[in-house]
């Protein structure tokens, strides 16, 4: 596979977003899901992004995750112009350099617990192929999973699915992680564990960007950036 396998320049910020822009064309003319967005994210932070339902937090980690592309605006990750590759290459890049947890943690329901794991490595093929079930099982341990490793994900709570996702995005060992409400969908007490285990990531060494609706307290994060209608303040 042809990917691109840049190192990240130590002296640049990890996420640097200058000018995003991202316009939608509707039955009513123009609209801008995000206007003028500039954000800076250093390897080792745990930025907090929060905002309102509608305020353009997912279109934003979307095109930091290179999901989704800017209209305008410059988007270097990790050293990567996103703009720059083609849908597959960002697939591939995506694959190994980022790892993405989503609100209804999206694991293949036909796929076992460690057979989701197993494949976000097959996908990048950069863990040698004979070391792939041990580092799926390693990291299920590593997120309290492992005893759920042949279960499908249906017959696991949310909070266990969401570890699993967990497990997943840092299949390939991603320096940077993206979560998107990871814990729009649980419960208090599951959501205290999840952040305690993203705490736990960053103190490893994981930069991770979470995006929420509710107002945090100020820790864990290094930086708490509010949205509201598609602009960032702080
Ligand atoms: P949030 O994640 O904060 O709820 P989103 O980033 O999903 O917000 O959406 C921001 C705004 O952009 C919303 O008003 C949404 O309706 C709009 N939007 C998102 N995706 C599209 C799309 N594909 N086409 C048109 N409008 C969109
Ligand atoms: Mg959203």
């Amino acid at each position: 596979m042809n990917r691109p396998m840049q190192q990240p320049d130590v002296a640049r910020p990890l996420v640097e977003l200058q000018a995003i822009t991202k316009r939608y064309e509707g039955p009513s003319g123009t609209f801008h899901a995000l206007d003028g967005v500039d954000l800076s994210v250093d390897a080792g932070e745990f930025v907090a992004i929060v905002g309102q339902s509608g305020s353009g937090k997912t279109t934003l980690l979307n095109i930091i995750a290179g999901i989704d592309r800017p209209s305008d605006g410059a988007a270097t990750v990790l050293g990567t112009d996103v703009r720059a590759l083609d849908e597959g290459a960002m697939a591939s890049w995506r694959g190994a350099h980022v790892g993405v947890v989503f609100q209804f943690f999206q694991l293949l329901p036909t796929l076992t617990v460690a057979e989701n794991v197993l494949l976000a490595m097959d996908f990048v093929g950069t863990v040698e192929p004979a070391a792939r079930r041990d580092r799926a099982l390693a990291l299920l341990q590593r997120v309290g999973m492992a005893a759920h490793a042949d279960k499908l994900p249906a017959t696991l709570s949310g909070g266990e699915q969401q570890r699993v996702a967990i497990a997943r995005a840092l299949a390939n060992d991603p320096p940077l992680l993206l979560a998107d409400e990871p814990t729009g969908n649980l419960d208090s007490r599951t959501s205290a564990a999840i952040y305690e285990l993203f705490e736990e990531l960053v103190a490893e060494g994981k930069t991770l960007i979470v995006v929420t609706h509710a107002e945090p307290s100020a820790q864990p994060y290094s930086k708490v950036v509010h949205i509201a209608d598609g602009r960032v303040g702080s």
